[in-house]
């Protein structure tokens, strides 16, 4: 099966996806992941990218598309996806469906998670000092929570037309979210 998660910064989306994975034998696609891994190793995209991501902005859907059809057209990977951070709007949405037909996959279940500002505010203060990531300042936090809430709507409604759409409560612990999140998997499944 393949799966989105998407929620806003500091839902828990990342946290959430490396338990699924493991429990699912799933792998994670996490596009936030992939474009910090090209600014740390300095590559061309890398150097065009980092003051996008540093200020809170999103990256083109184009250079986005490019980085998760490298794991849908691999057969390894073949119904075993879970994209994390992505789709970021409607046309994202749209483009992941056109990029899996191509390798005769869809999406099978789409995970909102939903968080409050607050509580996005506190978990990214605690997040800054673990993973010194430069665009969880308060101020980009809150920018990357607007930038989210202009955009979900649309993707909110493409993913209800399809039935796809599952809404977890993301204020919740870890494993209560985890077992949630589990048996709505386990329920699409069986
Ligand atoms: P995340 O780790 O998902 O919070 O993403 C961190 C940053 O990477 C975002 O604020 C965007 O600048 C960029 N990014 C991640 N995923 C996407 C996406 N699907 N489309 C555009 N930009 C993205």
């Amino acid at each position: 099966m393949n799966i989105v998660i998407f929620g806003p910064p500091g839902a828990g989306k990342g946290t959430q996806s490396s338990l699924i994975v493991k429990k699912f034998n799933l792998h994670q696609v996490s596009t936030g992941q992939l474009l910090r891994d090209e600014i740390n190793n300095n590559t061309e995209l890398g150097k065009k990218i980092s003051s996008i991501i540093n200020l809170g902005n999103l990256v083109s859907d184009e250079v986005v598309g490019n980085l998760i059809e490298k794991f849908a057209s691999n057969k390894i990977y073949k119904n075993k996806l879970i994209f994390d951070g992505y789709p970021r709007n409607l046309v994202q949405a749209k483009n992941l469906d056109f990029i899996l037909s191509k390798y005769d996959q869809k999406i099978h279940i789409a995970l909102k998670l939903t968080v409050s500002l607050e509580t996005i505010k506190k978990r990214i203060s605690e997040r800054k000092f673990l993973e010194k990531r430069e665009d969880d300042s308060e101020e980009i936090a809150i920018k990357r929570f607007e930038t989210y809430e202009t955009n979900i709507k649309p993707i909110i409604d493409f993913y209800k037309a399809s039935d796809l759409l599952k809404e977890v409560n993301g204020e919740a612990s870890i494993t209560q979210i985890s077992d949630e999140i589990s048996g709505l998997i386990s329920g699409k499944k069986g």
